[in-house]
């Protein structure tokens, strides 16, 4: 026999039989989202290698080590898409949608990052985007937080996670910072690991993200972007966290968080929960306004977050009550030819009359017990039984599956009837 070919690694199957709670948070995200007029963009999956060296920088783990990219037939170098935001960027400089708009924008779909694939960590997996265009002040970077804590309230988990803030300044003040901190860790150079040696000219900030535990004390006491803050930036991010105390919101002022991206300015924030190990942050995101510039659009402002969904359903694990086993109403039951021919044509005229309703029909010859077995383990309300006398006097069997009451035989207008309430 020839051997079975398996899913690449970290690239993961979600069964029907999980199809339902993964349904159930997509319902709650687009409820959400219409609530605070957001409209959907649907973007390609793969896009130019030089998009996301562009916009994430060459010195990120991303572009350094995760990217799938590979050359086409011209010899055109594309990626699969490892993260939505240069992609949505460049969709909206390209189609114009940046002049004199402001943008409140979603998008959904598979992403592609060359890990070591681990729980909460895949080589496929899927992020909610949420980006904002056109928006200058704190107002907009609050409105991103509510709404991701709404959707929290409503999955039942804004208890297990937790809001970190930080703001990173602006570009200019972060290069002030920049060279404190190079001279601060080049002066402690011997406590750095090889990886933080590396960082140290390219991307210094980043050595602050370390999970090395030897260098935490080293890290701890390193000089804080915060204290590098203009006016401007500073009470850009007073007006955000007076926001959050007028609604009750709840954070912790996390100095060290600088996200992995190059591109972040402002605002910066991540959804942790500690119930998840090493792979806790749900929700990441920030205000990135210098990323239009780079990718060759007008001065503008942009701020927005991705949420990483295999992990906020990984949150859900415990909810059964999300599996929905009903999947249909009714199973029609068909024993014998005339019934089999007759019922393919009565389940149309049904679903036609009945929009909404779902039937499923049995499909080949089986015996009466072994269908009817289908139908209880269906979930369905219904079976709907057509044998020969049913058949010949153009009338139908209605059992009912989930409440006491006795089976009867009515005509096709009676089982409409039936059927609607
Ligand atoms: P991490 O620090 O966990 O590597 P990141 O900074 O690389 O995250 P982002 O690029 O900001 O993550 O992506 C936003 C969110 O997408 C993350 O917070 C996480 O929830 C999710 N995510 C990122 N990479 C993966 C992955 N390989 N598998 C599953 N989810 C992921
Ligand atoms: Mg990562």
């Amino acid at each position: 026999m020839a051997k079975n070919i398996q899913a690449i690694r970290g690239m993961h199957d979600v069964l029907p039989e999980q199809t339902a709670r993964w349904q159930f948070v997509e319902q709650q995200i687009r409820e959400v989202l219409g609530a605070y007029g957001y409209q959907e963009i649907r973007l390609p999956i793969v896009e130019r290698t030089e998009l996301f060296k562009r916009s994430i920088g060459e010195v990120t783990d991303i572009v350094e080590k995760e990217m799938y990219s590979f050359d086409d037939r011209n010899g055109d170098s594309l990626t699969l898409r490892p993260e939505g935001t240069a992609g949505c960027l460049r969709a909206c400089i390209e189609h114009g949608l940046l002049h004199n708009q402001v943008h409140r924008l979603w998008y959904y779909g598979q992403m592609f990052r060359y890990e070591r694939p681990q729980k909460g960590r895949y080589r496929q997996f899927i992020q909610l985007g949420v980006e904002t265009y056109g928006m200058a002040d704190a107002d907009i970077d609050a409105e991103l937080i509510l709404l991701s804590y709404r959707l929290w309230q409503r999955l039942g988990i804004s208890e297990t996670v937790e809001l970190q803030l930080n703001s990173l300044g602006t570009i200019a003040e972060r290069a002030v910072y920049r060279e404190q901190l190079v001279e601060y860790f080049t002066a402690n150079s011997e406590q750095l690991d090889a990886d933080s040696q590396r960082r140290l000219l390219s991307n210094p900030l980043r050595i602050l993200d370390t999970k090395n535990p030897d260098m935490q004390s080293l890290v701890e006491a390193a000089p804080k972007l915060m204290d590098f803050l203009g006016a401007e930036s500073t009470a850009h991010f007073k007006r955000l966290t007076d926001t959050l105390d007028t609604l009750g919101i709840a954070y912790t002022l996390n100095k060290r968080l600088v996200r992995g991206l190059d591109y972040y300015s402002k605002t910066v924030f991540e959804w942790v929960t500690t119930e998840l190990g090493a792979q806790g942050t749900i929700c990441a995101g920030g205000r990135y306004d210098g990323l239009i510039e780079q990718l060759g659009g007008k001065p503008n402002h942009a701020v927005g977050f991705a949420m990483g969904m295999e992990r906020i359903l990984a949150l859900l694990e415990n909810r059964e009550d999300l599996d929905n086993i009903q999947r249909v109403d009714a199973y029609m039951i068909l024993v014998g030819e005339a019934a089999q021919n007759a019922g393919i044509v009565l389940a149309e005229k049904l679903r036609d009359k009945l929009s909404g309703l779902r039937i499923q029909m049995h499909c080949g010859a089986a015996s009466f017990k072994s269908q009817f077995k289908k139908a209880d383990k269906s979930g369905a309300h219904y079976a709907l039984i057509l044998a020969e006398d049913e058949v010949e006097n153009d009338t139908i069997s209605i059992k009912f599956l989930r409440r006491d009451e006795e089976q009867r035989t009515v005509s096709y207008a009676e089982l409409i009837e039936l059927l609607k309430v």
